[in-house]
């Protein structure tokens, strides 16, 4: 049986493509309101065509901190509570460490870890008034072992389970779970190609994931509808590595 009630409502950051689109996805089937966030509306309103309308898109960068407060607001006035927070926007640039500007630094931090802080904020704030709430992170391997040439990304998602554990000892309490989710090797047009322009990290890939394959975005989305729901209930402040055993491969 269905663990969700029928108007439950949630936000999946970044849900117009790759991992937050199979999230919500996902959410939809199992008859949870779902609203998505990001910057580009040809991707939003491609999701909104296909998932049909308990798919609520929303246009908003997330890196103008400022807008966050407002975005929150609109969909507090347009639905009145919001039950599940999926934090999954993110960027990513592969550099060398000294050649890391600054800027591009700043840009990962804020896009990845600023912004999930002042989002998670401002939905908590309504969370605490309905007394009950789920917050997901998604996070990453990046933050399990080091990775080269991805140092902002690195400290980005890093922060990200620290704030999980932050969050989930004050929130809880107060009836708000918060978990994260570290993906490992999760099959996206951009991996793939990736990982076929470079066979020595291909290879170095399979060869420490005891599963032997790369996982899918339904293999996220299936973990974040767990986290979601009353079937987690007694689970807050975890890093869940779906990974096929990559974070513990030799
Ligand atoms: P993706 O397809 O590039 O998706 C990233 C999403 O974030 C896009 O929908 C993008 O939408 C949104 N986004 C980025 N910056 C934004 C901003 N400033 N404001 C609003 N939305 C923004 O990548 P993905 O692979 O699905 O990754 C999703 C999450 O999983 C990320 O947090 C990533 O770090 C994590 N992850 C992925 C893997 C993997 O193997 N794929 C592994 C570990 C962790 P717009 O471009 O429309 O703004």
């Amino acid at each position: 049986m269905n663990k969700h009630k029928k108007d439950k409502i949630a936000i999946v950051t970044g849900g117009g493509s790759g991992i937050g689109l199979a999230i919500t996805e996902k959410f939809i089937r199992e008859g949870i309101t779902t609203v998505i966030i990001g910057r580009d509306e040809k991707n939003l309103n491609r999701a909104k065509e296909k998932l049909g309308e308990h798919c609520y898109p929303l246009r908003g960068d997330l890196s103008d901190l400022a807008s966050i407060p407002e975005l929150v607001n609109t969909i507090i006035k347009q639905f009145g509570r919001i039950d599940i927070l999926v934090n999954n926007a993110g960027i990513n640039h592969k550099k060398d460490f000294t050649e890391v500007t600054d800027e591009e630094f700043q840009q990962v931090i804020n896009t990845n870890l600023t912004a999930v802080f002042v989002m998670s904020r401002e939905v908590t704030r309504h969370m605490l008034l309905q007394g009950s709430g789920s917050i997901i992170h998604i996070s990453s391997m990046a933050a399990q072992y080091g990775l080269p040439k991805v140092i902002a990304y690195s400290a980005s998602k890093t922060a990200i389970d620290g704030m999980t554990r932050a969050m989930a000892v004050e929130l809880s309490p107060k009836g708000i779970r918060v978990n994260a989710i570290a993906p490992g090797f999760i099959v996206t047009a951009m991996t793939d190609a990736a990982l076929n322009a470079d066979p020595e990290r291909k290879n170095k890939v399979f060869s420490r994931t005891p599963m032997g394959y790369m996982g899918t975005p339904d293999d996220i989305a299936e973990a974040a509808f767990f986290l979601a729901g009353d079937s987690s209930k007694y689970i807050t402040g975890v890093v869940l590595p779906v990974d096929g055993g990559n974070s513990i491969g030799f």
